[in-house]
């Protein structure tokens, strides 16, 4: 017997998930809150990791796939401080073990991968409720319910299934973003294509900075990042994208105009985003047929292993079911128990101290530096 699997969450996590079931022919739906696939704009460059991000996809026999998306020249980086001056710069030599795509392009990989109707896009859980003996049902925006006995919540920080195994939500961490997009930046703002480079750059001060990586068509994609307080800009309509952009750069006062142009010369409206995340350790009692991968599971800082961890959890997932065709808990207890572990030891991160923290610019170097003579 094979339990056919609910999917909720049509991103990286719970898309590897789906295709590595589909691969053992585990019959699988994914319910999708968005309208399409192209509804949003799916983020920016994603480093693929080998033991994470790139295992899972090869579990997804994709790895092949991922190759032709691979941006060449992209896994340089430097380090700037607040007046242009590069403390750091690492070219991208070839031999880097991390390909940087973009999520979009990867995201496509996978939902082509997948026969047609696997996601039902359009399909928005608005709730969820324990039926006993493992089942549950799944009720939809649209009126209707599903009935499932294996659900999994990939439907990332809000999720919507997380309440049946945990009572966490996520915290704020005091770290905002404001995200921006220059497009055909070496035409029309060479200085700031100059600084970004081949790849990505962090310009940093204690409290503040920049982060900026080059996309494919000479699109810089950049974020400005602060230490605030979560009710920052709640004065401001976050469609005010004047009052958005003068609020965001005035704390970059003094900076080089190369570095303020990646907020003040964005051709998309600045996007505010607060960072929350999940207690690092998040985990959950069993609870029959029904689990969580993502954030859904263990929301962190961004700190380059968040959509790496949810297609690792995808794949081990679908391992895991496809090798316990009439077992679903032993299936659920050996993903969880190793992805608990994995989890918590990538959410003891300390990334924002040090990038920035009292000693930023510098502490970056550092922890940058001997990362490199290691590898
Ligand atoms: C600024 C920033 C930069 C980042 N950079 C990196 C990076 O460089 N490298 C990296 O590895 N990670 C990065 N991350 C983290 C990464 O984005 C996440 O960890 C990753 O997207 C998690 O994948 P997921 O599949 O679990 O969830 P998500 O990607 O959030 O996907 C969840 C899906 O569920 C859907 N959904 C939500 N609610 C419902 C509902 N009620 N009904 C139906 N569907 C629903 C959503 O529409 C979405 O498609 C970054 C995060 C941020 C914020």
């Amino acid at each position: 017997m094979t339990t056919p699997v609910t999917i909720i969450g049509a991103g990286l996590g719970g898309l590897v998930l789906a295709r590595v079931l589909h691969l053992h022919g585990v019959p699988v739906t994914v319910h999708e809150a968005e309208p399409s696939p192209t509804t949003r704009r799916q983020g920016g460059m994603l480093d693929v990791q080998p033991w994470s991000g790139q295992a899972a996809l090869d579990a997804a026999g994709l790895l092949g796939g991922l190759r032709e998306l691979v941006l060449e020249g992209r896994e340089s980086y430097r380090v700037l401080d607040r007046t242009g001056t590069v403390l750091l710069d690492r070219p991208d030599d070839g031999t880097g073990a991390r390909p940087e795509v973009q999520r979009g392009a990867l995201r496509r990989l996978l939902l082509d991968s997948l026969p047609r109707g696997t996601v039902r896009w359009g399909s928005k859980v608005t709730g969820v409720r324990a039926l006993g003996a493992g089942r549950h049902e799944v009720r939809l925006a649209d009126g209707t319910t599903v009935v499932t006995n294996l659900l999994v919540g990939a439907d990332g920080a809000w999720s919507r299934v997380r309440p049946l195994l945990s009572d966490s939500t996520p915290r704020y961490t005091g770290v905002c973003l404001v995200e921006t997009f220059l497009f055909d930046a070496d035409a029309r703002h060479p200085a700031a294509a100059a600084a970004v480079g081949a790849g990505s750059l962090f310009a940093l001060a204690p409290g503040r900075g920049l982060l900026a990586h080059r996309e494919s068509g000479g699109t810089l994609h950049a974020y400005a990042q602060l230490l605030k307080p979560r009710d920052w800009l709640a004065d401001v309509d976050p469609d005010d994208a004047a009052t958005v952009t003068a609020r965001t750069v005035e704390e970059f006062d003094g900076w080089a105009p190369e570095l303020t142009t990646l907020i003040t010369g964005s051709d998309t409206p600045p996007v505010l985003r607060r960072l929350f995340a999940l207690p690092a350790g998040h985990r959950w009692d069993r609870v029959p047929g029904v689990t969580l991968l993502g954030d859904a599971a263990h929301l962190m800082p961004p700190n380059g292993e968040g959509a790496n961890l949810a297609m690792l959890d995808g794949a081990e997932l679908g391992r895991a079911i496809a090798a316990h065709p009439d077992d679903p808990e032993a299936a659920l207890v050996e993903f969880e128990r190793a992805m608990f572990t994995r989890a918590a030891e990538a959410a003891n991160d300390d990334t924002y101290e040090i990038m920035l923290g009292e000693e930023a610019p510098h502490s970056t170097v550092a922890m940058l530096t001997p990362a490199e003579r290691a590898s």
